[in-house]
């Protein structure tokens, strides 16, 4: 996604607004791949200030993933911070604590820092509702659908039952 700065840079404008669509299917990981469900919003602005030029912007996403406690399949809504400054010449003083983005031939691709955006957005923990009771870890009967039969003491009414009449 590549954003013209001339125009910015010769001060015709002060400000480029963002407000636009693109659209990643898929993020690839070292760990995982991340399907993403529908195209990424990006909006905010780029900024030509005294201080320098600025990247401010808002992503929002949607992506596919598991409940962490019950495993079904979820598709989650999320969104990440954009913000950078943008370095226009080789040479440009940039404070150390600045994140940047080079600029090349006065514009800049802004692909890249949205899919790191992204994956620091990405929580470590999905759920499918605050009160998902997960899967049993002794059978793997998915608890939200009705409890199994492992709870009692691990014995099985019917064995107990059987039990009783045995005694
Ligand atoms: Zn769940
Ligand atoms: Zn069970």
């Amino acid at each position: 996604m590549k954003i013209d700065l001339s125009n910015l840079i010769v001060g015709k404008y002060y400000q480029i607004n963002l407000d636009s669509t693109i659209e990643i299917n898929e993020i690839e990981t070292e760990e995982n791949n991340i399907k993403l469900t529908k195209p990424i919003k990006i909006n905010g602005g780029i900024y030509n200030t005294d201080d320098g030029i600025y990247l401010e912007a808002k992503v929002y996403f949607e992506f596919e993933t598991n409940c962490s406690r019950c495993l079904k399949e979820l598709i989650v809504e999320e969104e990440a911070n954009l913000q950078y400054r943008i370095q226009i010449e080789e040479d440009e003083e940039i404070p150390f604590d600045e994140e940047i983005i080079k600029a090349s031939e006065y514009t800049i691709d802004l692909t890249k820092p949205i899919i790191s955006s992204i994956l620091l957005s990405i929580p470590m923990k999905t759920i499918c509702d605050e009160n998902c009771k997960g899967i049993c870890p002794q059978c793997g009967n998915d608890l939200n659908e009705g409890q199994c039969n492992c709870e009692d003491d691990n014995i099985d009414p019917r064995l107990a039952k059987l039990k009783e009449l045995m005694d």
